[in-house]
Parts: C-alpha cells; sequence; structure tokens
C-alpha cells in the first residue's frame, strides 16, 4: 500500500499557485513557487528556465526503469477574474481561467506521492512545468532548448481538465485527440484620399468583400463536407474612425482549424493563391503573415489502453471521443517527437466554461489527476 500525502495540502497549493497568475512567457513568480516546492522533495534533480521560465523537476526512483515525464502549464490569461473566495489572483487583469493552477498542483502532488513511496516503482518521473501554453509558443522552446536534451523522457502525458464532461470522467481518443490550426493575418495596402474625393484613392473595401466572401465557402470547396476544418473570421479593420478619409488600408484576420495537416495546407494554399489574386485585380499591395500554428496532438494507442485500464482500476467513467476536438494543444509538439497521451479530465457537465471570468479549477480533481498518473506509472512498472 502506498503511503498517502495530504491533500488537503496540495488543493493550499494550489489556492497559492492561483493568486500568483502571470502571462504566457511571464511566469516568474509561479516558476519560483514552483522550485522552491520542488526543493522540498528528496532524490530531486530540478532543471530551471527551460524554455523561458519552464521547471523540470526529475525524481529518481533509485532502480533502472522507463523515464515518464508529466506535463503541466505556468501561465494564466488576461482577464480579470470574477471569484467569491479567499485566494483571487494579486494581479489585476490576470487569473489562472484555464485550471492551469489545478494542473500544476497534481503534479506537485504527485511528485509527494512518488518521493513518498519510493520502494514502490521504477524509473525516472519528470515533472515538467512548462511556460506559455496559452499562446501557442512553450512547448515548441522547450523541446528546442538545449537543457530538453538531458531529460530524455521515454513517454509524456499530459491532462486537462474539461467543463461540459462528467466530474472526474476521463475523456480520450486514439490517434488524432486535437485539430491543427494556423493564424493568418492579411493586410492590404491601398492608397488613402479624401472621402469626398474617393475616386483619389484606392480603398481596399471592395477586395476586402470579395476576400470574406470567398473565405466564407473556401472550407466546402478546397476540403468538402465529408472531412472536418474551419474558417473563422476573427477580426476586421478597415481605416481609421476618421469621417473625412477614404481609407487605404485593410485587415483580416483568420483563424484555420483542421483535424488533418493536409487538409490545412490545402486550405493555405487556396487562401494564399486566391487572396493574391484579388489583391492583385484592384491594384493593392497584400502581406500574409501566417502566424500562431499550433499542430495537431497525437494518442498513440498503446497508451491510450494504459490509461483505459487505470481508470477502469479507478473506477473512472471513460469517454472514448468519437471525433478529434477542435481546439488546439502545443503538447503536440510533445507527441510529435515521443509517444504519449493528452486526456481530458471532466470538470462537471454544467461547469463553468474555461476562459470565463467566473472559472475556478474544481479542487476534487487534484486526487484523481494524481491517483490516474500514479496507478498509470505502477501498471507500466508492471508490463513485462
Ligand atoms: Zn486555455
Ligand atoms: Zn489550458
Amino acid at each position: 500500500m502506498a503511503e498517502p500525502i495530504d491533500i488537503n495540502g496540495i488543493i493550499k497549493l494550489r489556492h497559492q499557485l492561483h493568486s500568483l497568475a502571470e502571462l504566457s512567457g511571464q511566469e516568474k513568480q509561479t516558476a519560483d513557487k514552483i522550485k522552491q516546492e520542488l526543493k522540498q522533495l528528496p532524490f530531486v534533480e530540478i532543471v530551471e528556465n527551460i524554455g523561458g521560465y519552464g521547471v523540470a523537476g526529475i525524481i529518481n526512483s533509485g532502480k533502472p526503469g522507463k523515464t515518464y515525464m508529466f506535463r503541466a502549464e505556468l501561465d494564466a490569461l488576461p482577464v480579470e477574474e470574477n471569484l467569491n473566495t479567499d485566494y483571487v489572483s494579486n494581479n489585476p487583469q490576470m487569473s489562472h481561467k484555464c485550471g492551469h493552477d489545478g494542473h500544476m498542483a497534481i503534479l506537485l502532488g504527485l511528485g509527494r506521492l512518488l518521493s513518498a513511496n519510493r520502494k514502490l516503482w521504477k524509473g525516472k518521473v519528470i515533472l515538467m512545468f512548462q511556460p506559455a501554453e496559452e499562446t501557442g509558443t512553450g512547448a515548441r522552446l522547450v523541446i528546442e532548448d538545449d537543457k530538453f536534451n538531458i531529460l530524455k523522457p521515454d513517454f509524456v502525458f499530459a491532462l486537462h481538465n474539461l467543463p461540459g464532461f462528467p466530474l472526474h470522467s476521463i475523456i480520450t481518443r486514439s490517434g488524432l485527440f486535437t485539430s491543427s490550426s494556423q493564424g493568418l493575418i492579411i493586410k492590404l495596402q491601398g492608397r488613402t484620399s479624401h472621402a469626398g474625393h474617393p475616386e483619389q484613392g484606392n480603398s481596399p473595401l471592395i477586395a476586402m468583400i470579395n476576400i470574406l466572401t470567398f473565405l466564407n465557402s473556401v472550407k466546402d470547396k478546397v476540403i468538402g463536407c465529408d472531412r472536418s476544418a474551419l474558417v473563422t473570421i476573427i477580426h476586421l479593420q478597415l481605416g481609421e474612425r476618421s469621417f473625412g478619409t477614404n481609407p487605404g488600408e485593410g485587415k483580416i484576420m483568420i483563424t484555420l482549424r483542421a483535424h488533418h495537416q493536409e487538409d490545412l495546407n490545402l486550405l493555405k494554399t487556396a487562401i494564399t493563391d486566391k487572396v493574391n489574386c484579388i489583391a492583385k485585380a484592384y491594384n493593392l499591395e497584400v502581406k500574409l503573415d501566417w502566424v500562431e500554428y499550433f499542430p495537431e496532438v497525437c494518442n498513440h494507442k498503446l497508451w491510450v489502453d494504459r490509461i483505459i485500464q487505470t481508470a477502469v482500476q479507478l473506477d473512472l467513467k471513460i469517454i472514448n471521443r468519437k471525433q478529434p476536438f477542435a481546439w488546439t494543444e502545443d503538447f503536440a509538439y510533445f507527441t510529435r517527437k515521443i509517444p504519449g497521451v493528452m486526456l481530458g479530465l471532466g470538470a462537471g457537465e454544467d461547469y463553468i466554461p474555461l476562459h470565463d471570468k467566473n472559472y475556478d479549477f474544481p479542487d476534487s480533481l487534484i486526487p484523481t489527476g494524481i491517483d490516474l498518473w500514479w496507478n498509470l506509472i505502477l501498471n507500466d512498472n508492471n508490463q513485462i
């Protein structure tokens, strides 16, 4: 039997991390707090400043075996929170509205459990606290950092709490788990003129209308109806708020999503060709900036099976997704190179959605997350 840990202490830690909320790439205090906690564990080696403020705690069982990496995220969101609790964010306009505070607490709890029960498991465990997940840049910076080379995980795992699913349920899928996505900024440059003399300028208005009409139907034309993809227009800008000026420049921002990388590529090519063609027809200069690329998370079947086996042992409800999720996750950068799994942990069917100002991580998920990872390690250790 495993020596239990004090779950209330871990919940308190979650509340402290909640108060420290910092934005992507600026998670210094949060990383300091994590390091301070990891230092209290025996047999832990700490690697800091990986890909920014990233921190890895390596716990060694002292016995040969595999190296398992579990990931949590350090960053919060630029949202002013609306909570009636005794642990609100210390920083105005910043708060943990994606539950990353809870994900970090789960890993710190796992660390304590592993340290207290070193005799019961084999191999090494890396607790990876990754920066800048919300902007999609952190995982890539971590994996490209030279310091990542010393970690050498054999397998990688992550969970994300998911409102809209039964509390404590395990949501998983073999193969594609999340979509890939790509942001695009289209800038059109014509010529401003007096509003009374539009004929002396060159407004991008009509070109923008043509581009928007095209974007609205491009998915069906290029991908067809049987495969899933989305083109979402997220922001438009034309000229300035000046009644005396005929606009000379316009901007369209869109997000593309697809379950398959080849579909994303098809959309990118079609949009690039058409936008260039329309801009040329209207004698406009055009610039396309592709930004915030997220690859798709691909789950490895063997590990999905092992997660299901573990969830059955723990009597957790298992939800096998028929379709991948339309959201994205930069954990994909890890699963591209290293086998593993990302899964959802149900936060309650009617729970407040992620990124909402009223959202707060449900503390009851902390022991569930710790138990899941702990038993997954034991189950894998026991495979011949
Ligand atoms: Zn988020
Ligand atoms: Zn998140």
